[in-house]
This record gives structure tokens, C-alpha cells and sequence, in this order.
């Protein structure tokens, strides 16, 4: 079958490669339909993310590299279910989650599934055919396509983003970065009941989207004053939560400063590995912000199910053959396109 493999220091090559064998007991073989593309993925052809690799020859930690099969993000159609799989048919079409947790480990065992020390992991999904267990495999509802159930697992982090920064009914929020993660975030949040939503981004074609999609306030911080229409939105108090999803760490910094008394501000990006970012002291003793962060989405795959057919998604959604990976990768990192998801 055709598959795209990770190249150890960036970018990928498709190839022939052996289809998976028929599914073991509590396993799912699945026709891959779509694959998107991940924002952390293309850390592993960013020289500013490569360069700051741990130990030479090494990837950094939670970067994919290495030779085997990319891609996390897929829906397709079941081809061959396990012996002791039940609720999944052949013929079904499902989104799946790219690793599963245990379920006995001390993290799992203490609703933290997210930090499972022992997670079995799907083959990648960037190829014809994948295998996953049963529990990471999902069915797709009627009404909502392959294209856009290629989304469940960015969406999945969108979600524990919203999840994270405790959005409210009638909050005010800043979203920095208007990419895939940046605006299914303002999605959810806008569903979850923020009511003022600023969304800060140098790319045009991205802010004419997450205004689109509804946010209140598109600034380009490149050209704007952005603290000039914080202010302007908030009363000059600064928003109830704020939300990096820009992976700059001078951006990660900002959003405290746009934050209010009170605030909760969640780094919801993939920072160059070993950046450190200093807090104002101030912050603390004299607004009481929080800080949060996000490691992928546990416990959120059912509610982002319920989320796919609610929330305007196709937009988001252009479509490119497995040859064309490198490119997509190229143009995504320029700011071209937004959810490209790879059809093998
Ligand atoms: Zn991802
Ligand atoms: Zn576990």
C-alpha cells in the first residue's frame, strides 16, 4: 500500500510499504479516507524547532520523527474488525484517536488518561490502510462526512482548550494565532458561550475566516496596536481568559499581559523545545492569574463527536493527494491553507 514514512531530520517519503495483517482480537483495521495535517508536525521541517533538538540526531520530545508511518489525524471506513471487537461493524465510517490509554496505569487510574504510562498506539495514518484498538475507533454520525470527521482530533484539542481555560456564558476572550487549533477554539468557545471574541493574526486569509466564523475583533498584530483593541473590547480591562495557539514564545508572554484580574490564560501550542518564559511576578500577587496548559485532550472524544456536525468545519477543510505532503507541509508553515487533509 501507499504510505508517507517521517524522514529522520525532517519531511516524509511515500513508498510502497506491506498493508497491515488482518486485525488482532481487540483490534480495528481501518480504510484510511483522510489524514490532516498537524501544526506539530511541521516542527519537524522548522529549523527553529530542529535546532533546539535535546541531543543531536535526536528529535525533540513530542516532535514525529523517525522512520515509520506519519499522520494522527484520520477518518475512513472499517475493513476487518478483531475477534472480540464489538459495536464496530465492517463497512462503518469511523474518526479514530491516535493512541489509546491503558486504563490501569497510575495516570489513568486518577483521570488523567492524557499521561498514560503504558498508551498502545495506532500505526500511522498517513497510508491506504491503519490498525487501531477497538476504544480508539469512533462511528461517525449520518450527517457529518469524512472530510470533516478527519477533524475529531484537532477538534478534541479544541475542545480540552475550552475545557482548560473554563470558558464561561458571556466571557470575554483573546485567541492568539488563527490556525486550525486557534480557530476550532474560537468555535468551541463561541458554542460554550464566550460572547466577546478577539482573535489576533498576521494572516490575512486567517483572520477573514475567524471573523467569518464569528469572532468579534480580527487584529493583525504586525500593523494593529493589539493591546489598543484590547482595551477597546474589554473596557480596558483586559479579557476573562486568553489563549495562545501562535507556538511563539514572545506571543505565549503577551497573553498574560492581555489578560484580567483574575484571568486564566492557556498555552495551548507547541513551543521550541527548552523555551522558557518569564511571568511579571505582578501577574500573580497582583491579578491572580492562572496559567494552564494542553497535552493533547483527554476525555474528549465524545463530546467532539457530538461537536462535529454543530460547528462550521468544512471551511477550514482543502484537500491534497499523498504526493503532494512535502508541499502541504511547506505552504502550511507559510500560512497556506488551514486543515489540509491528506487523501492517501
Ligand atoms: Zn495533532
Ligand atoms: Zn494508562
Amino acid at each position: 500500500m501507499k504510505a508517507a514514512l517521517i524522514q529522520e531530520g525532517g519531511g516524509l517519503t511515500v513508498q510502497d510499504v506491506p498493508e497491515p495483517p488482518e486485525p488482532e482480537p481487540d483490534w480495528v483495521k481501518v480504510k484510511i479516507a483522510y489524514c490532516g495535517i498537524c501544526g506539530s508536525e511541521l516542527h519537524s521541517i522548522d529549523p527553529e524547532y530542529i535546532s533546539r533538538s535535546p541531543q543531536p540526531g535526536k528529535p525533540p520530545r513530542g516532535v514525529d520523527m523517525g522512520p515509520r508511518i506519519g499522520g494522527h489525524e484520520a477518518s475512513g471506513t472499517v475493513a476487518a474488525i478483531g475477534s472480540n471487537v464489538k459495536g464496530i461493524e465492517v463497512g462503518q465510517r469511523v474518526a479514530m484517536n491516535f493512541r489509546t490509554p491503558c486504563g490501569t496505569c497510575y495516570y489513568c487510574r486518577n483521570m488523567m488518561e492524557h499521561f498514560c504510562e503504558r498508551v498502545i498506539p495506532a500505526t500511522g495514518s498517513y497510508a491506504e490502510y491503519a490498525l487501531y484498538h477497538a476504544n480508539a475507533v469512533y462511528k461517525l454520525p449520518d450527517n457529518v462526512s469524512l472530510e470533516v470527521g478527519a477533524l475529531l482530533e484537532p477538534l478534541s484539542v479544541a475542545v480540552h482548550a475550552v475545557d482548560q481555560a473554563e470558558v464561561k456564558p458571556g466571557c470575554t476572550m483573546a485567541i492568539l494565532g488563527a490556525g486550525p487549533i486557534g480557530i476550532l477554539t474560537q468555535e468551541v468557545a463561541l458554542k460554550a458561550g464566550a460572547a466577546k471574541v478577539l482573535v489576533s493574526e498576521p494572516v490575512a486569509s486567517r483572520r477573514e475566516l475567524a471573523k467569518q466564523l464569528g469572532a468579534t475583533v480580527v487584529v493583525d498584530p504586525t500593523k494593529e496596536d493589539l493591546h489598543e483593541a484590547a482595551n477597546k473590547l474589554t473596557e480596558g480591562r483586559g479579557f476573562d481568559r486568553v489563549v495562545d495557539a501562535s507556538g511563539k514564545p514572545a506571543v505565549a508572554k503577551q497573553a498574560l499581559d492581555l489578560a484580567d484580574k483574575c484571568g486564566i490564560v492557556v498555552w495551548v501550542a507547541v513551543y521550541p523545545f527548552g523555551t522558557e518564559i518569564s511571568v511579571p511576578a505582578l501577574h500573580m500577587n497582583g491579578k491572580e492569574i492562572t496559567i494552564k496548559g494542553v497535552v493533547i485532550s483527554p476525555y474528549c472524544f465524545p463530546r467532539s463527536i457530538n461537536l462535529l456536525s454543530e460547528l462550521e468545519l468544512e471551511p477550514l477543510i482543502s484537500i491534497r493527494p499523498i504526493e503532494e505532503i512535502n508541499e502541504s507541509y511547506h505552504d502550511l508553515l507559510a500560512g497556506k491553507g488551514m486543515k489540509v487533509l491528506i487523501k492517501p
